[in-house]
């Protein structure tokens, strides 16, 4: 399958904000937004003209998909999923790229990044409710318990998961950082989830 290789920094410049895609760094002064805030390559500072109504519904598109990590078809199917939902679309798109297995390891501090998170989901470390999960886009539902798996909690890779130094917990999970344990207390709501993002316009995108 199709994956980007290049610098992932390009992308959070590209978009014009951070995506953490990195880990640590996403949170020192290295960070390449902070540094270099115009959209890569050689004519980056000429793409900050004002856009077009569809190119800023495109850029909002490509923001989340490109956070969340997801290819295109991926990120159209979690599309499709949220339009036969109750409620609203934009609102429920959100919701189910939040409730990804991949992006509760991210949320809980278990990875320093989602691209991390990833990868150790697909390398098997994590249960859901005592049953191993090795696929990413896994969603998770109210009262799951996450857990990463006894053999492999002594792996280097939870070391700063167990010390407790995890970034803010979102409201709608609840972890035991001594037993690398992650609950899902609620499913999320919009104002849980904070991602500057304008949802609406990726509906609007999808609805052309
Ligand atoms: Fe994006 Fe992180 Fe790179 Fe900063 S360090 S540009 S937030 S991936």
């Amino acid at each position: 399958m199709a994956r980007y290789t290049d610098s992932v920094c390009r992308l959070c410049r590209r978009e014009g904000t951070k995506l953490f895609l990195k880990g640590e760094k996403c949170f020192s002064p290295k960070c390449a937004v902070g540094k270099r805030p115009t959209p890569p390559g050689q004519h980056g500072r000429a793409r900050q003209r004002k856009m077009s109504e569809y190119g800023t519904q495109l850029r909002e598109k490509q923001k989340a998909r490109r956070a969340y990590g997801l290819l295109e078809a991926q990120f159209r199917r979690t599309y499709d999923r949220a339009t036969a939902m109750k409620g609203v679309t934009g609102e429920n798109l959100l919701q189910l790229l939040e409730r990804r297995l991949d992006n509760v390891v991210f949320r809980a501090g278990f990875a320093p990044s989602r691209p991390a998170a990833r990868q150790l989901v697909n390398h098997g470390h994590f249960l859901v409710n005592g049953h191993k999960v090795d696929i990413p886009s896994y969603t998770v539902d109210a009262d799951d318990v996450i857990t990463v798996r006894t053999r492999s909690k002594e792996s280097p890779h939870f070391k700063v998961a167990r010390e407790g130094t995890a970034r803010i917990l979102p409201k709608w999970l609840t972890v035991n950082a001594d037993e690398l344990t992650a609950r899902v207390a609620a499913l999320p709501a919009r104002e849980d989830i904070d991602f500057t993002l304008q949802e609406n316009m990726i509906v609007e995108f999808y609805s052309r």
